[in-house]
């Protein structure tokens, strides 16, 4: 590469392009310093383009330049941690961010950020205080556990009861939940960053009690039992229950874990979904300790929960990765509002975003799209066919891999564009809308858009259909 490109001499001079239109324009609202460097940001960038052989820019005109500098500041005062239109169907996507929070939830987040709080203090002696009393008593109330704690989030609970309960030891788990779930998160790699020996029982399809019964050795510290959250083996399969696990443990006087995943705390029938034990069926079993996800069925922020013997929790407590691993005021105070609307398991599901939206009916989804295809038709003129067609949602989380949420959606086949540039204009909105393609369509699934949103669904479709096609 060299360093010389005949057009290199054409880049406008710093001092030239702050004295241009577009960025005078910004003066008032900038430090000049940060308009300097957007200028300079600029050139370079140009710079590098022509020494690496790239298109520049049609123009380098100073005037031109100064806008791509414009552009490089807008970029930079774009938070890159945006609110996105969810359009999916997918109700706890794991990428956008899973589930939604409850108006109360909001509320005492801002109410607690805002100020001071009572995150450490006892107000009744006026002294220091244990974060973890917020959310405990909750918690045993609604599972029926002796005692909990809340930590960071599910991957953690289970890292802090393995290095706690199993530490310099080995634990048994069956093969068949030896799983993976999104974002790296596997169970032997989870049991070797704890510290913990992996002692693996049975086969991928069928593992019998007396199979955790032979395994049983000096070593041996912990039962941890997995629930397959997001996959299923079919066919000719045994697992062991909680029952026969919890009354192993107790005849040989090991702890018995169970790490749920998702934490259930209604019956899935009250949203229309597949039976799956709540925390409190779990725990019913005899089984010591579980541990469940915050932000996936419960509906709450990421946080992961360990519920169970009072002993057991008192270990985990005064472990150091407890203190590593400590919930922040927010999350706190967002998970405490929200296990507070399941003391009415009526309130909870009508108030709980993502609970609503697993329970939404087929009929009223087609409702939804009715309403949002007169405008949606408007905005797009010839330039896209809109249909209403059937389309079935996922839970999403890695939760209940299985379950068909039926409803509708809108069909959206460009004219003039691909799919994929439809897609990406889309996802360039403001906010971002992300919609799914199936069958050489954009599906757009009401059911994770949230109440007020539509507005800014049909502009976003209008202005991405009519914008010119050079993208
Ligand atoms: C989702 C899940 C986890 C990880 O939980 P996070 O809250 O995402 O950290 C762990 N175990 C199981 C079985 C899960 O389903």
């Amino acid at each position: 590469m060299t360093d010389h490109h005949p057009l290199l001499r054409q880049l406008p001079a710093i001092d030239r392009l702050l004295n241009t239109p577009p960025l005078k324009a910004m003066a008032d609202s900038h430090a000049h310093a940060q308009l300097r460097a957007a200028a300079q940001a600029a050139v370079e960038e140009l710079r590098r383009r022509l020494l690496a052989g790239e298109k520049p820019l049609p123009d380098l005109a100073p005037g031109a330049v100064a806008r791509l500098a414009v552009e490089f500041l807008h970029a930079l005062e774009t938070p890159s941690l945006r609110r996105v239109l969810n359009l999916t169907g997918t109700v706890l996507h794991t990428n956008l961010g899973r589930a939604p929070l409850a108006q109360s939830a909001l509320q005492a987040v801002v109410e607690v950020a805002r100020g001071y709080s009572t995150l450490e203090y006892e107000l009744g002696e006026g002294r220091r205080g244990e974060r973890h009393v917020h959310v405990e008593e909750l918690l045993c109330r609604l599972t029926g556990a002796e005692a909990a704690l809340a930590v960071n989030n599910n991957a953690g609970a289970v890292l802090l009861a393995l290095a706690a309960l199993a530490g310099g030891k080995s634990a048994l788990v069956s093969r068949g939940e030896l799983i993976e779930i999104g974002g790296s998160f596997r169970i032997p790699e989870i049991m070797a960053a704890g510290g913990v020996r992996l002692v693996e029982v049975g086969t991928t399809n069928k593992t019998h009690l007396d199979d955790y019964r032979r395994a049983i050795g000096d070593g041996t510290a912990l039962i941890l039992k997995v629930h397959t959250s997001n996959y299923r083996i079919l066919g000719f399969t045994s697992t062991v229950t909680g029952e026969e696990l919890a009354a192993l443990g107790r005849e040989r006087g090991l702890p018995v874990l169970e790490d749920l995943g998702s934490g259930l705390l209604l019956d899935p029938a009250a949203l229309g979904l597949p039976r799956e034990p709540t925390v409190r069926e779990a725990l019913a079993t005899g089984i010591d300790a579980v541990t469940f996800s915050g932000d996936k069925l419960l509906g709450g922020p990421q946080a992961g929960v360990i519920a169970g013997r009072q002993e057991i929790i008192a270990r985990l407590k005064h472990h150091p990765l407890a203190r590593a691993l400590r919930l922040d005021k927010m999350t706190l105070a967002a998970l405490e509002a929200t296990l507070r609307l399941y003391l009415d398991p009526q309130r909870a599901l009508r108030e709980i975003p993502a609970l609503g939206m697993l329970a939404i009916p087929a009929e009223e989804l087609l409702r939804r799209c009715r309403e949002l295809l007169p405008p949606m038709q408007a905005v797009a003129g010839d330039r896209a066919d809109l249909e209403i067609i059937p389309a079935t949602a996922t839970v999403g989380g890695g939760a209940m891999p299985l379950a068909e949420l039926p409803g509708f959606a809108l069909a959206v086949t460009p004219h003039r564009l691909s799919l994929q540039q439809l897609a990406a204009r889309l996802r360039r909105s403001d906010p971002p809308v992300v919609g799914r393609t199936q069958d050489n369509r954009l599906l757009l699934d009401p059911r994770t858009l949230l109440p007020g949103e539509e507005p800014l669904l049909t502009k976003a479709l209008g202005a991405a259909l009519a914008a010119p096609s050079h993208d």
